[in-house]
């Protein structure tokens, strides 16, 4: 009986370091993937691409209303047209973690890793 126990709490112990060893890892996997190396910034209409930018550039101007700002590697929507204005608030964004999104316009900002961009494309995929 008291065998019994002891080797159900060792089980648990073993357990719980497995489950820990396994979840450091996964963040370790996707705060590595969250900060991208050599940061590019992705700009989306209507799900399309319509362009890319390095991080460095102080100013990025498309054919769009919406204007960008570039400072310190991070990026903003500057100005916007949209009603709600929930683009222009977000402000700068410095990772992946969270992009920029403009219902209204249909606009999508995102900063991912210029080098990588392939391989974490290919990995979406895998993933999904
Ligand atoms: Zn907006």
């Amino acid at each position: 009986m008291n065998l019994n126990l002891s080797t159900k709490r060792e089980f648990f112990l073993y357990g719980t370091v497995a489950i820990l060893f396994i979840l450091s890892l996964t963040a370790h996997f996707i705060i590595s993937n969250l900060t991208p190396q050599n940061p590019v910034a992705e700009i989306y209409e209507n799900g399309v691409l319509i362009g890319i930018y390095g991080l460095e550039n102080e100013l990025v101007n498309l054919n769009l209303d919406d204007r960008f700002e570039v400072q310190n590697g991070k990026i903003r929507v500057s100005y916007a047209n949209c009603p709600d204005k929930i683009c222009v608030n977000t402000g700068f964004i410095p990772n992946g973690i969270i992009p920029i999104i403009c219902i209204p316009n249909k606009l999508e900002i995102r900063i991912t890793s210029g080098l990588n961009s392939n391989n974490s494309a290919e990995l979406d995929a895998i993933v999904k």
